[in-house]
């Protein structure tokens, strides 16, 4: 069947065919100086479908992330302080400590969220080398010049300059409130490469003396090393589109001539009570947020299909709830249908199969996909078929509708010890050791409740 995605480089929903038999797809990691919130999170939950849609339809796949920690300045252009540096130096710690607790956090929830790992993933602070060599050649080709703050792209030398965005580069210019550079030949250059100030953090050697990348290069030289010059699928956030895409096109075409990726796709913003996310507001929710709220972490993801990847979704704790009892229901549905002994006629599953395959491969269309899956789990007749037909499409949800609900946890042994003297305790009716022993558990980390199916245990 089919697949169609939308590119934004033509602006069209294209028929995708991979180059070659395993698809190459670069994704634009996080800048790991904070928590990544829901926000970003929908942009990898958006990821993790496209991966998924394309495993189903039967493609390899070789995906690389990259993690970005050094050279994102505060504004995705060339001003302010490197994001990592500045988060560094407020919580007095080292940027590689900064970067890699932020960066652990991140791949503990991206586990929670059940997205697929990337086959790739790389810190941009190991790829220097090859930045370094990316530099050079786009120097040596003529499209790169030597300023007192750094190495900068010459966008006068492109054939074309935006081509991915709509952004008229003299309106862009006669809006900005930026502070004129009179080194840059034109105002629209950016920084590829930047002489670091003395007291700067995180700086190595070059041939232009000790810099720091820029960081629209890291994406160039990790992507140029890992996919080459030219591959299926570039994706990442709405934002990325005017300066960061655009500028690793013009660093490849720089470099090779080439634009580095077939199809550029991008995910909408996710915005709270119909506005930005934003820290003064307050606003910003992380996944460890909604877990406190009593919102799994699947069940985020599930509210993320409530709209297409393209369009804008509106975050509210309601929706979020109401997503909870919808993957409780899911999960219930594939239950009855397991346990079902009715027969379904297989020009039913068929039919089924073909609208969900229909749907997913009209550019990841996650809303008209979930309408099917409940049409399944609705379905009056009860079947194991059924039952096997919602694990079939949860290859593309990543729910886990065949397990509990919640997270599982590991329980250490120690742990599960006074849980087996507290159950003892409790046949005994001595309900002082019971609690006592629920005191001492809970001192631990560790939560039990008694429910009617047995007791339950969280972390504290
Ligand atoms: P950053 O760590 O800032 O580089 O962002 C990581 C990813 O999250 C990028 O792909 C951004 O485009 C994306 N992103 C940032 N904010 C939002 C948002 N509110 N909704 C969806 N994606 C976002
Ligand atoms: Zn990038």
């Amino acid at each position: 069947m089919e697949l169609k995605l939308y590119n934004t480089l033509t602006r069209e929903k294209e028929v995708f065919t991979p180059i070659s038999e395993t698809v190459r797809i670069y994704s634009c990691g996080p800048t790991v100086y904070s928590f990544a919130h829901i926000g970003n999170f929908r942009s990898y939950v958006f990821m993790d479908t496209l991966r998924r849609v394309l495993k189903y339809n039967g493609y390899k796949l070789k995906h690389v992330m990259n993690i970005t920690d050094v050279g994102h300045l505060e504004s995705d252009a060339d001003e302010g302080e490197d994001k990592i540096a500045k988060a560094a130096r407020k919580e007095n710690k080292d940027p590689y400590e900064i970067a890699k607790y932020y960066t652990d956090v991140f791949l503990r929830d991206m586990k929670r969220l059940n997205i697929d790992e990337p086959e790739i993933i790389c810190k941009a602070t190991d790829h220097i080398q090859e930045m370094i060599k990316f530099v050079s050649d786009i120097v040596n080709n003529g499209y790169g010049y030597e300023t007192s703050k750094g190495i900068y792209f010459d966008i006068s030398k492109l054939d074309k300059y935006p081509v991915l965005s709509d952004r008229k580069v003299d309106e862009q210019i006669a809006g900005a409130r930026v502070e004129v550079d009179t080194e840059k030949r034109n105002p629209e250059d950016f920084a590829l490469w930047i002489k670091a100030p003395e007291k700067h953090l995180m700086k190595w050697d070059s041939p232009w003396g000790l810099c720091y990348p820029g960081w629209h290069i890291e994406c160039s030289a990790m992507s140029n090393k890992y996919l080459g010059e030219e591959f299926d699928i570039h994706t990442g956030g709405i934002d990325h589109i005017p300066t960061h895409h655009e500028n690793e096109i013009a660093q490849n075409k720089g470099r090779c001539g080439k634009i580095p990726a077939r199809f550029w796709m991008h995910c909408n913003f996710l915005q709270i009570d119909g506005g930005k996310m934003s820290k003064s507001l307050g606003n910003i929710y992380t996944i460890d947020d909604l877990k406190q709220k009593g919102i799994d972490p699947l069940a985020y993801k599930l509210f993320c299909f409530t709209s297409h990847y393209r369009n804008k979704l509106n975050f509210t704790f309601e929706g979020a709830i109401s997503s909870n009892t919808s993957l409780i229901r899911l999960k219930e549905g594939y239950k009855k249908h397991l346990e079902g002994k009715d027969i379904v006629d297989s020009k039913v599953i068929d039919d089924f199969e073909e609208k969900f395959h229909i749907a997913i491969n009209d550019d990841l269309n996650m809303p008209s996909a979930m309408s099917i899956v409940w049409d399944v789990v609705r379905f009056p007749k009860k079947s194991k078929n059924l039952a096997n037909l919602l694990l079939k499409f949860d290859e593309v949800l990543g729910l886990k509708i065949d397990e509990e609900f919640g997270e599982k946890i590991e329980i250490p042994e120690e742990i599960q010890k006074l849980i087996e003297e507290r159950k003892i305790a409790r046949e005994n009716k001595n309900f002082e050791l019971s609690d006592k022993i629920r005191d001492i558990i809970r001192e631990k980390g560790y939560i039990i409740k008694d429910a009617k199916e047995g007791i339950q245990i969280e972390k504290a």
